[in-house]
């Protein structure tokens, strides 16, 4: 009924629903929910909760489900970049908390690597911070890190996505060196799941904290995410965050946000990681055969995937002068056809299709649609 209802308002608005072969970015939607994800979020939308008592029982939940000292639920990634940063600064103390983003006096400066700089910075500036760059283009020095940690060190940021995975020290000595300073380090793993052991790995590691997309990996509400790891910090984040008046007021967490993300949690581990591989196991499978044999093209498996993930992708290639188009033109017919696809572009002429974003009877679609794009 409500999903009727719901489609009734695309449909209305001429919205056309796309088929999603690229992966689970923000600008195309994030995730779709599991039916349990749905209805745990229904079921949220219809009654009052004390918000701090339920974020309080929702983190304790999901800090024992992923073996963490303490959780607490976001309105994104990029939400858990603010306020851990911002934790980090404050700790508990209400009179820093207050003034934030002004910094005077407090700890104002997060050491990142040069070759991790990516678009996220702007979410770890938001508290006030200014970063602080180590490294060069053929490596980091352990020396360098050492040396830029200093008395206004708030915390160290790690990313662990494969494309700021050049030139920079071992997570392992990161997190050596600046504990051995008593500064925090901060890792971001938004789109590093599965494998879901990561919601416990860089913690465990001596991480102070681990940052998840809810709305990627995991396929929670889009709008949600993860901080996972010390209680002192998780705790300075409730004061921090939403509905505490503080920098993350306006990163507001909605009930359904809350139970939606911790039921897309329980269904992950409980089964849901191993059906997300045999899903798309058998979907590249699919387009391959779909796939081969057809001139112009050739096509084959892709692993790990493009985000390092334990999921396979299949790899197609062209040959632009054989088929007197390009891949930016295959790609463009794509995305305009009925349906809409999108892909993602890889290399010079090739492109991936991604069965972990596809849904049932999509595999064979987009294979066939590919097909007769290169026919027309
Ligand atoms: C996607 C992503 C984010 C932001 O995640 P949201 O949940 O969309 O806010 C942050 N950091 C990295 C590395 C990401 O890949």
């Amino acid at each position: 009924m409500e999903t009727a209802q719901r489609q009734s308002v695309l449909a209305r608005l001429g919205m056309r629903p796309l088929v999603n072969a690229h992966s689970r970015l923000t600008r195309l939607g994030g995730s779709i929910m599991a039916q349990p994800v749905l209805e745990a979020m229904l079921e949220a939308s219809r009654h009052f909760y004390d918000m701090f008592e339920l974020q309080e029982r929702v983190g304790e939940r999901i800090a024992t489900l992923t073996h963490n000292e303490a959780a607490y639920v976001t309105s994104g990634a990029a939400a858990g970049l603010v306020l851990a940063t911002a934790a980090c600064i404050t700790g508990a103390d209400p009179a820093r908390i207050a003034k934030l983003p002004q910094l005077d006096g407090l700890k104002d400066e997060v050491v990142v690597h040069r070759f991790q700089r990516n678009h996220y910075d702007n979410n770890v500036r938001t508290p006030g911070t200014r970063l602080v760059e180590i490294g060069g283009h053929r490596q980091t020095h352990r020396w360098e890190l050492e040396e830029a940690i200093g008395p206004r060190t708030a915390a160290v940021l790690y990313f662990t996505g494969p494309y700021v995975a050049r030139n920079l020290l071992p997570l392992e000595v990161v997190i050596e060196v600046a504990s051995a300073r008593d500064v925090p380090v901060i890792v971001d793993a938004a789109a590093h799941i599965p494998p879901a052991s990561n919601l416990g790995r860089f913690t465990q590691m001596g991480a102070a904290l681990a940052i998840f997309s809810g709305g990627k990996g995991l396929g929670g509400p889009q709008s949600s995410g993860l901080i996972l790891g010390r209680r002192d910090l998780i705790a300075a984040c409730k004061l921090l965050g939403s509905p505490s008046y503080a920098i993350g007021r306006p990163m507001k967490v909605g009930k359904e946000e809350m139970v939606g993300l911790l039921a897309a949690v329980e269904l992950y581990l409980d089964g849901g990681e191993q059906a997300q591989r045999e899903r798309c196991e058998a979907w590249a499978r699919l387009m391959l055969d779909a796939l081969a044999g057809t001139p112009g093209l050739s096509a084959r498996r892709f692993f790990p995937n493009t985000h390092t993930q334990p999921l396979p992708e299949v790899l197609v290639e062209f040959d632009e002068a054989l088929l007197g188009l390009t891949r930016d033109e295959i790609v463009r017919r794509l995305a305009a056809g009925d349906p809409r696809i999108e892909v993602a572009p890889h290399a010079d002429a090739g492109l991936l299709l991604n069965p972990d974003t596809l849904q049932d009877g999509e595999a064979e679609l987009v294979a066939q649609r590919l097909k007769a794009v290169l026919a027309e």
